[in-house]
């Protein structure tokens, strides 16, 4: 039998329970469908099960995109202040926040208070969802839009919510990208971001070893540069500071570029200092090295600087010396890709911003159809920016539902 609603959201992550109450709210009668077997699953495992969804630094930098017009995107769909309103939500469901170092959290640090509060307000507003049901298609009927799954639903406006690729545990497909496929939308190739990067270099040696440091995308822009702490692993280098550059190496990579990345090992240490050693001090190149770098990383360079450990320093040239700085300040990864969607916070490309009117989420090409969250091709830097993209885009979408009537 057929089943009616004002507004049918397809997937219930983040964005789409946002839209979904937003819509409710202005008095729809609204459904989710959602292809795992409850809402939310994501969001559980955001911020280390602590759900880090929104930043104090909301500058559009943060933000990436093949659309050259993407801040200004940004500016319309966001809103002049995001946190503002992202909070103003999230008080009204019951959410209150935390700030540590410029990152939100919710007050108890748990993911979980998160996806309960949305819960409870979607069942509060009698929102139907359909858990468990993968929709196909969605195809446009003189009665409205026909939302192909397990049930017969027809709905005259239709949210899609359906993710990217990243983390298929916990639903990550490609069924959102098929459906706006079927439907003609012009659509930008999706690549994992927000991961690790495999390197050219075994990095076997030096695997554990975490440094603070910084890292630039060889003839980058100054977005380009992260500062924090590497990772090093057995296939290359991760951390947040990697994951945040990963979105512009996977981008050069399809574009068939190389990638190198520079690593400043020795940030803040001038060169002065660093040569001004105390050569009466009977120690070697190893141990001077090890009191500015963990002790595998020490050796790891003397060995690309082909020296070795055992040099004493008073033994070395102020030229030679001046080598070993500058290798240490600008080391080379040579990149050879980046992790898979399995390692993969988020899903870069998607859905062309020139389909949507950012006012509203709203495709150009079909009105009543609107399109949110991490389908469309943007992807956010690590720090919440993802989940304040996410939910306030429902919004918009939710709230542009009953605006029409
Ligand atoms: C491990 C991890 C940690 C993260 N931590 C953070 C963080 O701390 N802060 C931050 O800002 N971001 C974080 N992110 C990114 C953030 O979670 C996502 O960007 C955000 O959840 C996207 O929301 P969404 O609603 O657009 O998509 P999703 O949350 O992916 O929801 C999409 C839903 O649609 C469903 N679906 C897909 N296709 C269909 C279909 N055809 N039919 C029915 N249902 C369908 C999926 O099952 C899924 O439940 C993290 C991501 C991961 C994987």
């Amino acid at each position: 039998m057929k089943e009616t609603y004002d507004v049918c959201v397809v997937g219930g992550g983040a964005a789409g329970m946002a839209a979904a109450i937003a819509a409710a709210e202005g008095g729809k009668r609204v459904c989710i469908v959602e292809k795992n077997k409850k809402l939310g699953k994501k969001l559980y495992a955001t911020g280390n099960g602590r759900c880090n969804v929104a930043n104090t630094d909301m500058t559009a930098i943060h933000y990436h995109s093949a659309d050259p017009d993407v801040s200004s995107f940004l500016h319309t769909c966001l809103g002049t202040e995001p946190n503002r309103e992202l909070f103003a939500f999230l008080h009204s469901i019951g959410i209150y926040e935390r700030c540590l170092d410029g990152y939100y959290y919710p007050r108890s640090m748990q993911a979980s208070s998160v996806v309960w509060a949305f819960s409870d307000r979607i069942r509060a507003l009698s929102i139907v969802t359909y858990c468990s049901e993968y929709v196909t298609d969605i195809r446009r009927r003189s009665d409205g839009y026909h939302i192909i799954c397990g049930t017969e639903l027809v709905a005259d406006q239709v949210i899609l919510s359906c993710g990217g690729l990243s983390y298929p545990s916990l639903g990550g497909c490609d069924g959102g990208i098929k459906l706006a496929e079927k439907l003609g939308m012009k659509c930008i190739p999706q690549r994992p971001a927000l991961c690790a990067v495999i390197t050219e270099e075994d990095t076997e040696v030096i695997k554990g070893v975490r440094v603070a440091c910084s890292a630039q995308i060889a003839h980058g822009t100054v977005t380009d540069q992260q500062t924090g702490e590497l990772q090093i692993t057995e296939y290359g280098l991760s951390g947040i500071m990697i994951f945040n550059l990963s979105s512009e190496i996977g981008r050069r990579l399809e574009q068939g570029k190389s990638v190198t990345i520079n690593i400043d090992f020795l940030q803040e240490i001038q060169e002065k200092d660093f040569l001004q050693r105390n050569e009466s001090i009977q120690r070697n190149i190893y141990g001077y090295l090890n009191s500015y770098l963990p002790e595998k990383l020490a050796k790891y360079i003397l060995d690309a600087c082909e020296l070795s450990p055992k040099q004493m320093l008073a033994e070395l040239s102020d030229a030679r010396m001046q080598e070993i700085y500058h290798r240490c300040k600008k080391f080379p990864f040579h990149v050879r890709g980046v992790k898979d969607y399995e390692h993969a916070q988020v899903t870069a490309g998607g859905i062309s911003l020139q389909e949507i009117n950012p006012e509203t989420m709203e495709c150009q090409a079909y009105p009543g159809l609107y399109v949110t969250g991490e389908m469309l091709d943007i992807d956010g830097d690590c720090g919440g920016y993802n989940l304040t993209f996410a939910i306030l885009t429902g919004l918009r979408a939710g709230r542009a539902c009953y605006d029409k009537n």
